[in-house]
Order: C-alpha cells, then structure tokens, then sequence
C-alpha cells in the first residue's frame, strides 16, 4: 500500500486535517497563545535545546537501547528490535515529555506546575520534573485511580508534590483532566498546566511530540547502525498517543516505513468494554480537541474498560486521527487477555517485563509480523517498564503476592 507523507501538521491553527484546534474557555486562549510562542522561542534558542538534551542524557539516561529480540526474532522469522523506553529514569516514556515541558514553565517565568494522572505515571514524572527544575506541583487524580494506584500516589508525595483527589463523576483520569483545566482558569498567570499526552487544545499535542520525538530520532540512527537501513515497520500503543507519535515522527516521510498503531481491546466489542477509539467511536470534540471519541448517539463520552490505565482514555490524539485518515498509519487492537499473553511471552523469552500498555504493542506482533516480508526489520516501542502492573497482574490472575 502506498504511504502518503503527510502534511506539514499541525497548522498554525493547531489543526491536523479537521482534527486538533482548541475548544476551551476563551480565557484560556491568551495562555495557550502564550505558550505557543514561548515554546516556539524555547526550541529556536540553542540553549533550551541543550539544556534539555543534557539531562536527558544525564538525568533521565538516554539515548535507551535499541535491542534486537533475537529469540522473538527466530520464532517469527523477521527482525524484531525493541526500543527501550522502559529503562528511562521513573520508567517510561513519559519523563521525556514532563521534563521538557517543565523546563519551559521554568522558563516562561511560571511558579507552579499542575498535572492530571490516571495510573500515576505521568503524575510521578511530572514531580520528578518539579523536584529537580524546583516548581511547585500540584497533581490532580480521581479518588478511584489513587485507591488503585496508592503506590504511585506515595511516590509523588515522597518527590515533595501535592496530590488532590478528585470526587467527580467517575473518579477517574477524565475528572482529573477537567479539575487540572478548573485549575488553570483560575490561576493561569503563574501556572503551566503540563499535559501527560499528545492530547488537548494547540499547541498542547505539538509541544508533546517535539518532546517526544526523541524516541524515533534515535531509533533512525540506531537501526541504521545496526541494519544498515529502515525499518519496515513501527509498532506502538496508543493511549493519547505520545508514545507512538514520539517513534513515529522521525519517520514520516520514509514511504517505506509502515506505521502501526494498538488499542486498547478491553473485553469486548460492546461500547463500554474498551478504549478502541477507531474501532467503536467517531468524531467529535473532547477536552479541548476534535478527534475520534467513544460516545453515545447523543454525543454522551462514554465509560471504557482496559487492563492497562495507561489506554484508558475515550478520546485518541489528534495527530493519530490524522494519520489515519490519510492512510499513513493503520491502527489495530489488542484485547486484556492478549495482552497479559504478550506480557508474559516477553518476560519468558526476552527477560524483560513490559508495561500492561507496551503489551498492547506486544500483543499483535504476530499479526503485524505476518503483514511483513520475511526477514522485514520491525521496531517494538517498550514504552515502560512492568514492575508498577505486577501487584495488578498477580491479582487477575489469583496470585496472592
Ligand atoms: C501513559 C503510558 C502509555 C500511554 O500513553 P501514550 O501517550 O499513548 O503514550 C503507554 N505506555 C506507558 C508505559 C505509559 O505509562
């Protein structure tokens, strides 16, 4: 199949085709107009970019590694390599993004920091951040996630954040979100609302991806030394999105490099059962964006299920709606069960415990193997590690730890 290059994206309206743009508060736009031009200063101005570059380097202990899979590899007859997100400082992907976007507070003269988190990744990463830039951090979490989470809810305390529960709704990450953005209303001034994905209004999915796009551009050089050309093919998960688009981006424009995305497969088909955006929902504008929604005939957002917290969200970044509508990258599932499958086969042959949501990429490698040419060179996005999913998977699987 031919794979077009996309477009620029996004546009200076923040748009990627029809998807993208802003829907907040119009007392919003001037921060959001703010940030835009600040964060376009900060990637021109040699200095930010080396500040940041250093301690990802030094802080965060990057570049991660490119490893070839060589037992995976022999089992499917192609060449599997795995980027290491996992072995990132605080153990995922999502430091890149955190970090970086604190730097740019700091810079624009912010005081404080507020965060959403679900899981509590991006919560952990954001204090992270706070801690060693030095702003104060407030973290906004559904009072059911940090039941769930309580670990992670510790962890953030210990870094020296705040966290807040909230009562609303469904008590969970969409209820942080809409509190976070409560926030940011009200104390725009002196606030920086540091977004977890490649999700909300411009330029909040731009900023993420340029944080983000690390990833990809060190996996271009690593395959390149390893293989002595591209990739095939590029699989990741896709919650929000960040994950993938900071793999994918580097690679946009090599027409020979396909580009699949995973989601979030639940339990089942039903709406309810699953956090399947583009194989359930359609579009719609949510928490700050158009995108591909889960939502009812009336528009209602809908409840989802996932094993993985990290995927469970009703709404899918722009920039992969994008893509998808172009052709440019194709978008599967992975189901709960296919997952903690995924999980385990990786642990067994390869020695490393992935996180629930990196299984979802795990999950489908068979099937994105079979759509390769034999001996195809693949690249499997570990975006974190499994030890924060182990208490959890012990529990489904009636281990008492
Ligand atoms: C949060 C998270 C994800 C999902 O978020 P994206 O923005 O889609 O990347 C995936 N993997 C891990 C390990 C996470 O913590």
């Amino acid at each position: 199949m031919p794979t077009p290059a996309p477009k620029q994206v996004p546009d200076r309206h923040g748009r990627f085709g029809p998807y993208g743009g802003r829907y907040v508060p119009e007392t919003l736009i001037p921060a959001l107009d703010e940030l835009t031009a600040g964060f376009a200063a900060a990637w021109r101005d040699k200095a930010f970019v080396g500040a940041f570059r250093s301690l990802l380097a030094d802080f965060v202990g990057r570049p991660t590694p490119l490893t070839h899979a060589a037992k995976l590899s022999r089992q499917l007859d192609r060449r599997v390599y795995l980027k290491r997100e996992d072995l990132n400082h605080t153990g995922a992907h999502k430091i890149n993004n955190a970090l970086g976007q604190v730097l740019l507070a700091k810079r624009l003269g912010k005081a404080r920091i507020i965060a959403e988190t679900g899981a509590g990744q991006h919560g952990v990463a954001t204090a992270t951040a706070c801690a060693l830039v030095g702003l104060k951090c407030r973290i906004y979490m559904g009072t059911e996630d940090m039941r769930r989470q309580s670990p992670n809810v510790f962890r953030m305390r210990l870094l020296g954040a705040e966290v807040v529960g909230v009562d609303s709704g469904t008590h969970t990450l969409k209820d942080a979100v809409n509190e976070a953005l409560r926030d940011w209303v009200a104390n725009v001034t002196d606030t920086h609302y540091c977004l977890g994905t490649a999700y909300g209004p411009h330029p909040f999915p731009l900023i993420c991806r340029t944080f983000q796009a690390v990833i990809g551009e060190e996996a271009r050089k690593q395959i390149r030394k390893a293989e002595g050309r591209l990739p095939d093919a590029l699989l990741a998960c896709v919650g929000g999105g960040s994950n993938a688009i900071g793999l994918f981006h580097a690679f946009r424009n090599d027409a020979g490099v396909r580009l699949f995305g995973v989601e979030a497969g639940g339990r089942g088909a039903a709406l309810g059962e699953h956090a399947a955006r583009f194989d359930g929902g359609r579009p719609g504008v949510f928490q700050g964006a158009a995108t591909w929604i889960l939502q009812d005939d009336a528009g209602q957002i809908q409840g989802t299920h996932s094993v993985s917290a990290g995927l469970d969200y009703a709404a899918v970044g722009p920039e992969h709606a994008y893509l998808r509508d172009i052709g440019r990258a194709e978008y599967l599932r992975c189901s709960d069960d296919q997952a903690l499958q995924a999980m385990h086969r990786l642990a067994e042959v390869e020695g490393i415990i992935p996180a629930l949501e990196s299984s979802h990429a795990l999950g489908v490698l068979d099937a994105v193997c079979e759509r390769l040419p034999k001996d195809g060179i693949l690249i499997v996005n570990v975006s974190g590690r499994g030890d924060k999913d182990v208490a959890e998977v012990a529990r489904l699987e009636g281990v008492s730890l």
